[in-house]
């Protein structure tokens, strides 16, 4: 028997081995499973769909969790908070991310070494930075994926977290059953440039830093917050948004924002919204996946390759209108 954490040469793992390490709750053998979904190489991405398949059956009873906020408003803190909490009711979790600007800061949101320090060390939590991709799409796609296989390993709790900035939190919505908004306490929605849109995503907004001098001001936020919540429309799953103070830094409102998540999952589950959501998601992706192979295989065709060039050149010149050039290109695509 080999000691535990003795390091073997590194053999190459097959399928079966891949899926039995996950299945066994093996760290190191999901982070290796998760690099070949993030891999560009065709071979590695094959591979990775053979081992998604076979951990889809074996996805457990998960609570997914999408958390977005502006830099600054305390994310990281509060996830290491609400990480710990529950990590000590014997939960496991994941912690990844979604930033499509990581192309260029190659995983900023989750690279940053000093970022959840206490929960990074923490055996009961998988914490993964966001992937790198020069597409939301693309980035998207890999975190999904990378959900399937944490929870075949054994997380429960799975913790989306993106930049509360625009398109990413349309990303996340679409792959989370719950959608928590950080807010700071003081300022309007126009002030943190949180759009509409968001807010109306959120099933839960925490007013975060409700401490020190700032607790008057975060509680008169959450009133203001109560309020606006009554002009947007009642949402899909009848729930009403709840809206919250906290304090990540001193450990103050972290177990009341639990209880809310685990009273939405009861609701949501109760009247079917919770499994019609993810049947919802799946569809979505089903579609989204059709369209973005379908693109890559048109792109990386050697012909298409070869003829695009000049066809731009003749829309440029105005010899064929984009509409024509585009169906003439497809239409030899898919003869052949
Ligand atoms: P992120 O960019 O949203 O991930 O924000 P961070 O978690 O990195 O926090 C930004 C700053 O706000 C740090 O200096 C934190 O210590 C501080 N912070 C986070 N949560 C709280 C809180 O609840 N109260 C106070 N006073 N400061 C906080």
């Amino acid at each position: 028997m080999p000691k535990k954490f003795e390091r073997k040469p590194k053999k190459k793992l097959s399928v079966d081995d891949y899926t039995k390490g996950i299945l066994e709750g093996n760290r190191i053998i999901l982070s290796q499973a998760i690099t070949l979904i993030e891999s560009t190489k065709t071979a590695h991405q094959e591979i990775a769909q053979q081992i998604i398949e076979q951990c889809l059956p074996h996805t457990n009873q998960s609570i997914r969790i999408g958390i977005t906020g502006t830099p600054g408003v305390g994310k990281s803190t509060f996830i290491e908070a609400l990480g710990n909490y529950l990590t000590d009711q014997e939960r496991k979790l994941t912690v990844l991310a979604i930033d499509p600007s990581s192309q260029v800061s190659k995983g900023s949101i989750l690279g940053d070494k000093t970022r959840m320090t206490n929960l990074s060390t923490n055996k009961n939590a998988f914490i993964r930075p966001s992937p790198a991709g020069n597409s939301l799409g693309g980035v998207a796609r890999k975190t999904r994926e990378t959900i399937i296989l944490c929870e075949a390993a054994g997380y429960d709790t799975i913790i989306v977290e993106t930049v509360g900035v625009g398109q990413s939190e349309i990303a996340v919505h679409s792959m989370v059953d719950f959608f928590l908004l950080l807010l700071l306490p003081g300022a309007g929605d126009e002030l943190q440039g949180i759009k509409r849109g968001i807010v109306e995503m959120a099933d839960l907004i925490a007013v975060n830093k409700a401490d020190g001098d700032r607790i008057t001001l975060a509680k008169q936020a959450k009133r203001s917050y109560k309020n606006a919540l009554h002009l947007y429309p009642i949402k899909e799953s009848k729930w009403t948004p709840k809206v919250l103070t906290c304090s990540a830094l001193d450990n103050i409102g972290i177990g009341n924002i639990w209880k809310t998540i685990v009273e939405y999952q009861t609701h949501a589950k109760e009247n079917d919204f919770f499994a019609y959501n993810r049947k919802r998601q799946a569809h979505y992706w089903l579609h989204e996946s059709i369209q973005a192979q379908l693109k890559q295989r048109f792109y990386n065709d050697e012909t298409i390759k070869n003829t695009l060039t000049s066809i731009e050149k003749s829309v440029n010149d105005n010899r064929i209108s984009p509409f024509k050039a585009a169906q003439d290109l497809i239409n030899s695509f898919l003869k052949r």
